[in-house]
């Protein structure tokens, strides 16, 4: 019995390599484990189309009837916490314990933090669907938003906010 392949992270890069995975011949257990509660998507679109839309959509990469057909089991909502490489399992932060036979890190990266404290929810970060839908919410005429970033993200954000008549 094989304990097969986890991946830990479900973005793109996960959702992709399980997919790979299967597309390659792979045949043993593929687990993919999320701590967003939504499949595997794009994050492009969520500064994109999600700004221009008024009920934005996620764009994801497989459907739930794409990872069942494909057996890929997709663990959501779950974040791993800690991973003994010794006896090859992982922990999950509802407390369960996953073995596995080879290990993906497909964990992503995170938007810099802003170091200052009583910032409140009037400061939102731009990293997930959640965190577009807030932003998305904000975006309207008169509404007056300053964006702290501008790189291409902060540049897509700002060009959608003046689109919508925000100042
Ligand atoms: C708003 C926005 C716009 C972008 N636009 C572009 C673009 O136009 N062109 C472009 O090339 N790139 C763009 N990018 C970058 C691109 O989306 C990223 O390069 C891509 O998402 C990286 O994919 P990833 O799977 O490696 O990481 P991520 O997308 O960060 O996914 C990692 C996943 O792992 C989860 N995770 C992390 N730690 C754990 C844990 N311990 N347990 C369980 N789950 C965990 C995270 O919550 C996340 O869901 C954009 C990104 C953003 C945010």
């Amino acid at each position: 019995m094989t304990n097969g392949m986890v991946i830990i992270g479900a973005g793109e890069c996960g959702g992709r390599a399980a997919l790979a995975l299967r597309d390659l011949g792979y045949d043993g257990p593929v687990t993919l484990i999320g701590d967003e509660p939504h499949l595997p998507y794009e994050r492009p679109p969520l500064s994109k189309e999600a700004m221009a839309s008024d009920a934005p959509e996620i764009k994801a990469i497989a459907s739930d009837e794409i990872l069942s057909e494909r057996s890929i089991r997709h663990i959501h909502s779950v974040q791993a916490m800690a991973i003994d490489c010794a006896a090859h399992v992982v922990h999950l932060s509802d407390g369960s314990v996953l073995p596995y036979d080879k290990l993906l890190l497909a964990t992503g990266s995170t938007p810099r933090k802003l170091p200052m404290p009583g910032l409140g929810a009037r400061c939102v970060y731009l990293r997930t669907f959640n965190d577009a839908l807030a932003i998305r919410a904000h975006l309207s005429a008169g509404n007056r938003i300053a964006i702290v970033g501008g790189g291409f993200i902060g540049l897509e954000l700002a060009a959608a906010a003046r689109r919508l008549g925000a100042t």
